[in-house]
């Protein structure tokens, strides 16, 4: 089978572009549109994803500050840097790069952050929101994985709404951040939907869950864990794993968590890492920025700057 390789690049062209002309709406109505990054320690991909977002504000307009701490740092340093975000008029979204150090509770950081400017839906209200499928942002990586998925079904002339309702799609990955609320779009789309942990692996079931899989999403943080005997012929495969791996000659580099070589051949479409999804997260974000600057207004929590 060819496998068609879903381009998140590509994707994001479109969106980019409707991003910088909303900030520029904004401004000419004398608004700014600001966000914060918090970044404790020095995490390769927390790193990686900083640089991308810093980047992409400037691109559109967007203002961007990314508040660092020491690895050492103590849960009281940063859930008071939140406190001081949440106060501040130029901060419309904060998020949290993960992972934190150990030694931070990251329920406990998430709850810090002010409702209206936490933007990946982390705090419980709008964890809460988004498992009740009314959400008040949809957490980026999520809404990338949809927004690919999306596009790539309209491209191939099938109607979504058909596709997602005959559709058994399978998240491999839980966490709070991705993988539930890649389940919860994926309920709200009405598949029939399995979620499975690093249980599945440990107790040798990975590939007989993977296997039933339509669409396969896998957010592990596990290089090269999806080989070519866990998934199934015509399987739609969207790896978001963004992981580290040193060449040879020392220099690092980005793997996801699918064998790309082996797995494409089986695929019927598959996205790449890097390139996949990663650049429309990055974009969704931001978006969810706008979001928040709108809706701050509109509750008249901000002021025009
Ligand atoms: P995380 O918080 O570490 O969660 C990983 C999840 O995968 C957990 O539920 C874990 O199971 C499960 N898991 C781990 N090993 C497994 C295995 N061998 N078999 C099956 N499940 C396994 O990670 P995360 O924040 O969700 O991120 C996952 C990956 O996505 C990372 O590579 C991260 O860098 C990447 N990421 C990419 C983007 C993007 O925009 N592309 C955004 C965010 C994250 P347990 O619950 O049992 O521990």
């Amino acid at each position: 089978m060819t496998s068609e390789v879903i381009d998140g690049v590509s994707c994001t062209q479109n969106l980019k572009a409707a991003l910088a002309r909303e900030v520029e709406q904004l401004h000419r109505r004398g608004i700014a549109v600001g966000v914060a990054t918090v970044l404790v320690g020095d995490d390769y991909s927390a790193n990686i994803y900083e640089q991308r977002l810093r980047r992409l504000a400037a691109e559109v307009g967007v203002e961007y500050v990314c508040r660092r701490l020491p690895r050492q740092a103590r849960q009281s340093d940063v859930v008071a840097v939140i406190e001081g975000l949440n106060e501040s008029e130029d901060v419309a979204g904060i998020l949290v790069l993960r992972p934190l150090p150990p030694h931070i509770d990251e329920a406990d950081v998430f709850r810090a952050i002010l409702p209206d400017k936490d933007v990946e839906s982390v705090h419980p209200e709008n964890a809460g929101l988004l498992a009740l499928g009314v959400p008040r942002f949809v957490p980026s990586t999520a809404a990338a994985v949809f927004h690919l998925l999306d596009t790539w079904i309209d491209s191939t002339g099938s109607e979504r709404a058909e596709f997602y309702r005959r559709s058994h799609i399978v998240v491999v990955g839980r966490s709070n951040n991705v993988g539930k609320p890649c389940v919860s779009l994926a309920y709200d789309r009405q598949a029939a939907v399995e979620s499975i942990d690093e249980w599945a692996s440990k107790t040798g079931q990975l590939g007989r869950h993977t296997r039933r899989a339509d669409v396969l999403i896998v957010a592990a943080g596990k290089p090269g864990l999806i080989a070519a005997e866990h998934v199934s012929e015509g399987a739609v495969v969207i790896d978001v794993g963004i992981n580290p791996r040193v060449d040879a000659d020392g220099r690092t580099h980005v793997v996801g968590d699918v064998d790309f070589g082996s797995v494409a051949p089986r695929a019927r479409a598959i996205t790449p890492v890097p390139g996949g999804v990663g650049p429309v997260t990055d974009v969704w974000l931001l978006h969810n920025v706008v979001t928040a600057v709108r809706a701050q207004r509109s509750a008249g929590v901000r002021e025009a700057s």
